[in-house]
């Protein structure tokens, strides 16, 4: 090996180490980053691996009632905080709240390790604009279901945070510290978990739990199952289910999907109106997300939820008016805070 490539080769180890915990390691023009080889970066990817690891402590720790019921519980409000805020509001400003209540929701979103605010917005913003395109970070139909689902993230390529496609969330510092240092969330619920179930433990052993037992059911469990479900929608919403509308890429609407994310399953609707709050257009296209976010406006917690268009119900996918139109040339989203 020449003395190049090995500074190079340690480079890039020290690099990946750093960027365990520093998701803006290293300082450089985003540009730079999108030039790398479009491949699984091993050593970034270790955290993510343990974490899939961490679910074989189920055969150490047992089970209870408390731990699944904490894994459950903490599926459904991290599937709400990812479906309702990473995705609705940050990407795509379906509706208003205030700057505690964003930040509120955007780090219990990101206790599902699934990258911070910022990076979620970006790189999901990008897909709306290439959605199935060659360039795009997650299309089953160009890369594979493998790719699609679970390979793009480990990749160097899409490591970092573009910061010029979310100018209007990185007016935030509180919000680019989170997408910076996102490790912090996960750690500090899979702390909580640990320390909560070895109260209960002491304080409350008629519920058969242990700290080790919450950490390996409420942190590793449900945090793998919920991003294969969050992830099935890159995935599998490309490949079945129906399309109502005529959109330019792949996407569908499938009942099944919409059950296990509380909503997003109804995709190819999302496609065609991106902006709107609600993804189910009608009674019988369940989005749980979107009854609760409901729920939220009527106590004051969120405020001016955009509505579905008329034009969606007319059969005329083709409308102008259509105020999320231009999808691919513009934004997926309003420029509004
Ligand atoms: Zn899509
Ligand atoms: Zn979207």
């Amino acid at each position: 090996m020449s003395s190049a490539t090995e500074t190079n080769s340690r480079h890039s180890i020290l690099t990946s180490l750093i960027q365990w915990f520093d998701g803006d390691h290293p300082p450089r023009p985003v540009g730079a980053a999108r030039d790398e080889p479009d491949e699984v970066d091993w050593l970034r990817t270790v955290p993510f691996i343990f974490l899939h690891a961490g679910c074989l402590g189920i055969f150490w720790v047992g089970w209870s009632w408390t731990a699944v019921a904490v894994a459950c519980g903490l599926y459904f409000v991290r599937m709400f905080a990812i479906t309702g805020f990473y995705h609705r509001y940050f990407s795509h400003r379906a509706f208003r709240t205030g700057r505690v209540r964003q930040f509120l929701f955007a780090f219990i979103a990101a206790t599902s390790a699934q990258r911070g605010p910022l990076w979620w917005a970006d790189r999901h913003r990008h897909h709306h604009r290439h959605s199935d395109e060659e360039v795009d970070v997650h299309s089953p139909v160009r890369h594979g279901f493998l790719w699609s689902h679970i390979g793009w993230i480990t990749s160097r390529r899409n490591f970092p945070t573009d910061y010029s496609n979310v100018r209007d969330l990185a007016k935030y510092p509180e919000l680019v510290f989170l997408n910076r240092f996102d490790i912090i969330a996960p750690l500090s619920l899979a702390f909580a978990l640990l320390l909560g179930g070895s109260l209960l433990a002491r304080f409350a052993p008629q519920l058969g739990t242990s700290g080790p037992q919450l950490l390996v059911w409420g942190f590793f469990v449900s945090t793998v199952v919920l991003f294969h479900a969050t992830s099935c929608i890159n995935s599998l919403a490309h490949l079945i289910g129906r399309r109502r509308y005529a959109t330019d890429d792949d996407s569908r609407n499938s009942f099944l999907l919409a059950m296990i994310t509380l909503g997003e399953g109804w995709h190819n609707n999302h496609h065609r109106y991106m902006s709107t709050a609600r993804q189910g257009f009608y009674w019988w296209e369940i989005d749980v997300t979107y009854y609760l976010l409901r729920l939220l406006q009527s106590i004051g917690v969120i405020h001016d939820l955009r509505p579905v268009p008329r034009a969606a119900y007319a059969g005329r996918p083709g409308n102008t008016k259509d105020p999320v139109e231009g999808m691919r040339s513009g934004n997926p989203h309003s420029q509004r805070s």
